[in-house]
């Protein structure tokens, strides 16, 4: 018997049920599930998992799909023509599918997915009955900013919220109040002294190649560099803020959280950054 998945609608087989590439679920993780046991063909504690279900879109300020009900057809569907008396059945909901941005698009359907799988009743007993095993690993849920996963959810919250309060980046700061690093850029200010600063990549940033680029080019051109982190408020007094990526090259900011940074407008040392790293990279792009 062939399985058969629900998405967006319709039941396909399995093997034909795909989403868009550009769905959220897969560009950024933007998305919340739940698993239901099957227990001789109906759900258990269905009335627990769309309390939390509603709990968790909300949370991400994703439209509820479809009514309870609705969904619960869905779900007996899926179960139904799977013909699944014992097992589990997943649901996905993302934000849908829109073009790459991390800030939330406006006007999109969410994305809704089921599947239903069986699984053998007698091997959980089994397993129940002999006992089973289990190891210790460092809680890193999720202290691997250095890695460039897709796993986006925070950093989409933030670039959110940086639109909401009609900003171009979010900063992120640390228990300590010392900024991290932008939601999708690296972070640097030419502090009170006139001295360029930027997080150093010990701490739990990504090692954004701008910001390697943009050492080499601050080597060059002679500037004085410490890599060291900087609070909230050091940046607000800063003569200059400006934040880098791949997208954005060198992107002065001229305001945190409406402050005005130096005189309000582009200073000089980001200007110059921006021009060499420009230049540069126009120089050596293959
Ligand atoms: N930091 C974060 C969290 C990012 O997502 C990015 C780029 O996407 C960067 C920094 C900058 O990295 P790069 O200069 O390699 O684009």
């Amino acid at each position: 018997m062939s399985r058969v998945s629900y998405v967006n609608g319709t039941y396909r087989s399995h093997a034909q049920a795909v989403v868009h590439i550009e769905d959220r679920g897969f560009q950024f993780a933007d998305g919340v599930y739940e698993v239901w046991g099957v227990f001789d063909g109906r759900l258990a504690d269905f009335d627990g998992h769309m309390t939390r279900l509603h709990r968790s879109l909300n949370e991400l300020q994703i439209a509820i799909p479809m009514t309870s009900a609705a969904l619960k057809r869905v779900l007996d569907e899926t179960i139904r023509r799977n013909r699944v008396r014992n097992g589990i059945v997943y649901l996905q909901v993302t934000r849908g599918t829109a073009p790459r941005d991390h800030a939330f698009p406006k006007d999109v359907a969410p994305s809704v997915v089921v599947t239903a799988k069986t699984i053998d009743p007698a091997k959980g007993e089994a397993l129940a009955t002999k006992g089973a095993a289990g190891v210790t690993q460092p809680d890193i849920r999720w202290g691997r900013c250095d890695i460039k996963t897709v796993g986006l959810l925070a950093n989409v919250l933030a670039k959110q919220a940086a639109r909401e309060r009609g900003a171009y980046e979010c900063l992120l700061v640390d228990e300590m109040g010392l900024v991290t690093e932008g939601s999708s850029t690296n972070a640097w200010i030419v502090d009170a002294d006139g001295k360029l600063r930027t997080r150093d990549t010990q701490a739990n940033i990504l090692r954004g190649v701008t910001r390697t680029k943009l050492l080499q080019i601050i080597a060059e051109e002679g500037l004085e560099l410490d890599e060291r982190p900087f609070s909230v408020d050091e940046a607000k007094q800063a003569r200059e803020l400006f934040v880098t990526a791949a997208s954005t090259f060198v992107m002065p900011l001229v305001s945190l959280d409406g402050t005005k940074i130096g005189d309000g407008k582009p200073g000089p040392v980001a200007t110059r950054l921006r021009a060499a790293y420009l230049e540069q990279a126009d120089r050596d792009a293959i």
